[in-house]
């Protein structure tokens, strides 16, 4: 049986998940920013924590797990290329990594550029991409770390998934990158139909994540470098992708 999906919103902006396995009661908590919101969530649905995936050692993605110790002994799984930054990880992992959570197989995805050994983790038979900070609804993560070389490569791996995929990302960022995306890709209809569902949504204190694979790769500019508008737009047409990418993570930087 496939999981069943929680959206924890947590701190200002960020989205950590709960992802339970109704056979084996095995229970995934992807990211711990805040302890309270999900202690109550799990609590309220009479689940046991019994892993944990850390995506990135960015504190606001790691800072609840400590709490959440004093109640649960899960599994922690991360980046075994970060361990020496991230919280103590019993099950250090990287690309083409298998991990099982009850019955539900995930494959880890090494996603660096927003961090070096940030890790993605996608469950196919739930068709549930866990992104945190590198693929994100309509955007993409700020490079802290990595190139935009780095991250163009990790966002390339990702979009090889099901256009059905559910993408699990980490921060409630979606209406500014929809105003940003519209300045770089004004003319694209499946972007100015998305962009007034996310204004409505928003207003109404909606969620917009999770997002879908396809919708992502219609309207994310960062997955569109490609793209002959937005490099019309951008006066790039003669550039390569990783080029154009490049300039729009600028631009978005400067937005
Ligand atoms: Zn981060
Ligand atoms: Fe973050």
């Amino acid at each position: 049986m496939s999981f069943e999906l929680l959206t924890v919103p947590c701190l200002s902006d960020n989205y950590a998940f709960l992802a339970h396995d109704a056979d084996t009661k095995a229970t995934l908590l992807v990211d711990a920013p805040e302890p309270e919101p999900i202690i109550s969530k799990l609590k309220e649905k009479n689940w046991f924590l019994t892993h944990v995936i850390l995506t990135h050692h960015h504190w606001d993605h790691v800072d609840g797990l400590s709490k959440l110790l004093e109640y649960y002994s899960p599994q922690i799984i991360g980046s075994s290329s970060d361990t020496k930054r991230l919280p103590p990880i019993h099950l250090p992992v990287g690309e083409n990594d298998e991990i099982k959570i009850g019955n539900n197989v995930g494959k880890v995805f090494e996603v660096s550029g927003h961090t070096i050994g940030h890790i993605a983790v996608y469950f196919e038979e739930s068709k549930l991409l866990f992104s945190a900070d590198s693929l994100m609804a309509l955007g993409c993560g700020r490079l802290f770390e990595g190139t935009a070389g780095q991250m163009w490569h990790s966002l390339q791996k990702l979009s090889t998934l099901p256009d059905d995929t559910i993408l699990c990302s980490g921060h409630e960022y979606t209406e500014t990158n929809s105003n940003f995306a519209l300045t770089i890709d004004p003319k694209n209809q499946d972007l100015l139909t998305r962009h007034k569902k996310i204004k409505k949504l928003r207003s109404e204190g909606i969620p917009t994540v999770p997002s879908i694979m396809n919708e992502e790769k219609n309207t994310n500019p960062f997955l569109r470098p490609w793209c002959k508008e937005i490099r019309a737009n951008l006066d790039m047409i003669e550039a390569t992708d990783e080029e154009v990418f490049t300039k729009i993570r600028e631009l978005k930087d400067e937005y």
